[in-house]
């Protein structure tokens, strides 16, 4: 699964070459890739032609195009699902289909064509009607404001974590909170606050909250920069999440490996059907409360 960063560095290609392009016509190559659609292929066509593509936007983990005019307000949303092996690539028309190629954006301008590629299908495009003030998707529109979006209020976020009965690290996959988060950048969090990830959310300060939300920010935010200049100019490219950040990461991936900052060999443990990885001495494990 793609993480926030990785995501952001797609919505940054995309804005840069599909920004303000009105869409001539949409070909469906795969009906799986439009599932999400409640009249399918039919429906997407029809929401889609004619649309100008106004603004790429994200929250957390979800992108999205605004659709409407260009000096208008945005009328519906392109909600993309990146799945487990989604892209979304810009190519000129004359380049040969991709094997995988599901469903093709062709515009007005005769530009470059907008495509998504995935191999498992698990991913897909969906126009969806938006909502509120900031005009969100209707899918989108519980998920938490990511710590690296400049509205993000933090204090709020901290409030909201202390007020959960839960584990620290499913407080912060849950997104509703606090978005963007997966689980790679969650441990790599949790071990730059030196928290252990089963910590119950009741049990922190607000110190460890902030210094928690602040180190998911700056985690993310490094990882960003490191992949930002990944792709080259028109290919869009989400495949091979965070392969770019690989050398980067302190613990996630990194069992019996020492721990960059006390040495002590770091330990895998399963948790929701995947792992977590941390330093046993700089993120001591909560000790059991008995009823
Ligand atoms: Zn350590």
């Amino acid at each position: 699964m793609p993480e926030l960063p990785e995501v952001e560095v797609v919505r940054r290609g995309l804005a840069e070459h599909v920004t303000g392009r009105r869409v001539k016509s949409v070909e469906v190559l795969h009906p799986r890739s439009v599932r999400r659609q409640a009249g399918g292929a039919p429906e997407l066509g029809e929401r889609l032609s004619g649309r100008v593509l106004r603004a790429v936007r994200r929250r957390g983990k979800y992108l999205w195009a605004e659709l409407g005019e260009p000096d208008g307000e945005a009328e519906a949303a392109l909600l993309a699902h990146l799945g487990m092996s989604g892209q979304l690539l810009v190519q000129p028309g004359d380049r040969p289909d991709e094997k995988h190629l599901r469903i093709r954006l062709r515009f007005d301008d005769e530009g470059p064509e907008l495509r998504f590629v995935d191999q498992r299908t698990f991913g897909g495009l969906t126009v969806t009607d938006v909502t509120g003030p900031d005009a969100l998707p209707v899918p989108v529109a519980h998920i938490g404001r990511d710590p690296m979006d400049p509205a993000f209020d933090a204090e709020a976020a901290v409030g909201g974590l202390r007020r959960r009965r839960t584990g620290v690290k499913r407080a912060l996959l849950d997104q509703t909170l606090v978005s963007g988060i997966g689980n790679i950048y969650a441990d790599e969090s949790l071990w730059r606050a030196k928290l252990h990830y089963e910590r119950p959310t009741a049990t922190l300060t607000r110190p460890e909250g902030r210094r928690l939300l602040a180190a998911a920010s700056e985690v993310m935010g490094e990882a960003l920069a490191a992949g930002g200049t990944s792709f080259d100019a028109l290919y869009v490219d989400v495949n091979g999440a965070s392969g770019y950040f690989d050398r980067a990461l302190a613990v996630y991936g990194q069992e019996d490996r020492p721990c960059p900052r006390c040495g002590t060999p770091v330990r895998r443990a399963p948790f929701m059907n995947r792992s977590s990885y941390w330093c046993p001495v700089c993120q001591p494990r909560p000790r059991r409360r008995h009823p």
